[in-house]
């Protein structure tokens, strides 16, 4: 029987962690994820009420919900438009920022429990079967695409995330699943997410194909960033984990599936339309 168990403190439910014990922030992922027998848990810690919330300057409460996110005024454009953009007004309502981040994969095959790679097994039912949505970059072990737009938006706005134990760069809470280690992101399973952290950004954009206007998971997302130092290029839907262009022309790299080539062009166009917007 599954239990849940509700600490008193942010370091007590990182204590509570591990050893089959999962966060339960606002469920909209896990909740869907246990009921199908995806994820497995005998224990969920009950973390959104004692996640940091709201804005204060430049940190993000990592239980702040994409609703209050996508209204407030502090927040950079890239980042507010994204939670604008994902999921419905209800799924916002309840989805925290830090939930997002760690997200699972909507890869069809996995959702529906295909022994792929992502499940440990051998094979990438994707590449080989349909994968009109999948990936066009690092596509070889697992063609995924992920889905968050607000992770493309942190990482073109170069945040940081504090943690219940350290403190890292966007692009270093994601990694690419391989034979020795099928997770996709670094946070160990006794690790929270406490904060995000946006450095200073001069104009940002986020701009998204969706195969409907609402409601609809990123065909290709891109976000912008200028700053005093540059601009800034992070890509979502296009690869397993969110993905950093060092310019228009990396886009000459990607490695589409024989049915994921139209993503590229889509990529090019609204990468040429989001650097324009900030110029
Ligand atoms: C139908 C649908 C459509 C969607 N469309 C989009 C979309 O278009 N774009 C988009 O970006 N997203 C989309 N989403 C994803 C949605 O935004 C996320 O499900 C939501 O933000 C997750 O937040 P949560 O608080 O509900 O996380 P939960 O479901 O509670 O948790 C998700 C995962 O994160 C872990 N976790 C949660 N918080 C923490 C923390 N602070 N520290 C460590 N671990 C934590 C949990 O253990 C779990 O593994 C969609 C979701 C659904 C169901
Ligand atoms: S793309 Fe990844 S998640 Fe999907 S079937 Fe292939 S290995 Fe599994």
């Amino acid at each position: 029987m599954l239990q849940l168990v509700r600490p008193e403190s942010a370091e007590a439910a990182a204590a509570a962690l591990g050893n089959g014990t999962k966060a339960l922030a606002g469920g909209t992922d896990l909740v869907p994820l246990l009921r199908d027998g995806i994820v497995h848990a005998e224990t969920l810690v009950q973390v959104a009420p004692l996640l940091p919330r709201g804005i204060d300057g430049s940190r993000i409460g990592a239980g702040a919900t994409l609703a209050e996110l996508e209204v407030d005024p502090q927040i950079p454009d890239a980042l507010r438009e994204a939670c604008r953009l994902a999921a419905s007004p209800q799924l916002r309502n309840m989805g925290s920022i830090g939930g997002n981040l760690l997200q699972s994969t909507r890869c069809w095959y996995w959702r529906l429990k295909y022994p792929c790679r992502l499940h440990g097994g051998d094979r990438c039912h994707a590449a080989e079967g349909e994968h009109r949505e999948h990936a066009i970059f690092a596509n070889d072990f697992c063609a995924s695409a992920h889905p968050s737009d607000v992770a493309a938006a942190l990482l073109a706005l170069d945040a940081r995330v504090r943690t219940s134990r350290r403190e890292l760069g966007i692009a270093d809470l994601y990694r690419l699943a391989d034979e020795g280690d099928r997770a996709t992101t670094t946070l160990e399973p006794d690790e929270l997410i406490l904060e995000i952290e946006l450095p200073p950004v001069e104009a940002s954009v986020y701009l998204k194909a969706m195969d409907r206007k609402r409601w609809s998971f990123p065909q290709v997302g891109v976000a912008a960033a200028r700053t005093s130092t540059g601009t800034r290029i992070a890509l979502a839907g296009v690869a397993p984990i969110p993905w950093l262009l060092a310019g228009p022309g990396d886009l000459d790299r990607a490695t589409p599936l024989p049915r994921t080539a139209w993503k590229v062009e889509v990529a090019r166009a609204l990468v040429g339309r989001a650097l324009a917007q900030i110029s």
